[in-house]
């Protein structure tokens, strides 16, 4: 469990350079909402985090499981990282387009995986194979019964050469990458690359979720300079240093942060 953000939690990232600020969406940013299309960014948050990434010395991404280009729409600040799809996509605040690279490599094992298989997939009336770039999918419901068992092995065999994992479903065999790809590894991939994890840098890290725990996690394992904030509930485990009971206390905190932080920069200076 996490203690009450304390008045002084933030202070350690007043001088830190570069400081990534880094926020998780639904429900962090955005009130939890019946469904995702109907969640919304409050103005004023959206004004602090452009506030905040107009500050000397600070990166601002969001972190989130939706679609990079959903969570942009949702803050539509110039200026901002956005981490999407779990890990899987990270926008710099440039416009760059970055994937993990441990799944371009994968790309290329699913891309030669689904040449070898298209023929023995073929062979078998009934069976579908799906090309979902990072992963294949092999379809046996309309599949002869007694075709399937030899048509699995092969499947095996050639997963097996590529190293990804094939995981059995309900008349369908599901091929993914071996990767472990998660928020945490993105933002620590990203918290090295902005150079937030060398001596002088800070990371803040805000998430109300389980899939958060991964990056809070992460972070306090590289050794990080960090300041965890899980948002939600007191009483959840959780590996984040501090808590927050909802996003309308996380909006103060980053208005915290940009007073912290002092007066915007001169252009040049960026
Ligand atoms: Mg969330």
């Amino acid at each position: 469990m996490s203690a009450p953000l304390a008045d002084d939690a933030l202070a350690p990232l007043a001088q830190a350079s570069p400081l990534l600020a880094l926020f998780d969406i639904d429900g962090t940013l955005a009130p939890l909402a019946p469904r995702p299309e109907l969640a919304e960014v409050p103005d004023a948050t959206r004004r602090a985090l452009a506030d905040l990434a107009a500050r000397p010395g600070v990166r601002v991404g969001l972190v989130t499981g939706r679609a990079a280009h959903d969570g942009a729409r949702m803050v539509p600040a110039a200026g901002l990282w956005v981490i999407g799809n779990h890990g899987v996509e990270t926008w710099d605040a440039d416009g760059t387009r970055r994937v993990a690279e441990a799944l371009v490599a994968a790309a290329a094992a699913v891309a030669r995986e689904a040449a070898a298989l298209a023929s023995p997939v073929a062979a078998v009336p009934g069976a579908l194979l799906e090309d979902k770039r990072w992963g294949l999918s092999v379809h046996t419901r309309l599949a002869p019964d007694d075709a399937v068992p030899a048509l699995a092995d092969a499947v095996r065999d050639v997963a097996a050469r590529e190293g990804l994992r094939v995981h059995d479903g309900k008349r369908i065999l599901e091929l993914r990458p071996d990767a472990e790809l998660d928020k945490g590894t993105a933002v620590l991939a990203l918290a090295a690359r902005l150079g937030a994890l060398a001596p002088a840098g800070a990371v803040l890290f805000a998430g109300d979720d389980r899939t958060d725990e991964d990056a809070f996690r992460r972070l306090r394992a590289a050794g990080a300079r960090a300041v965890t904030i899980r948002v939600g509930e007191a009483d959840v485990p959780t590996e984040a240093d501090w808590h927050v009971a909802s996003p309308v206390e996380v909006a103060a905190l980053i208005g915290r942060l940009v007073e912290l932080r002092g007066p915007v920069a001169e252009r040049a200076e960026r």
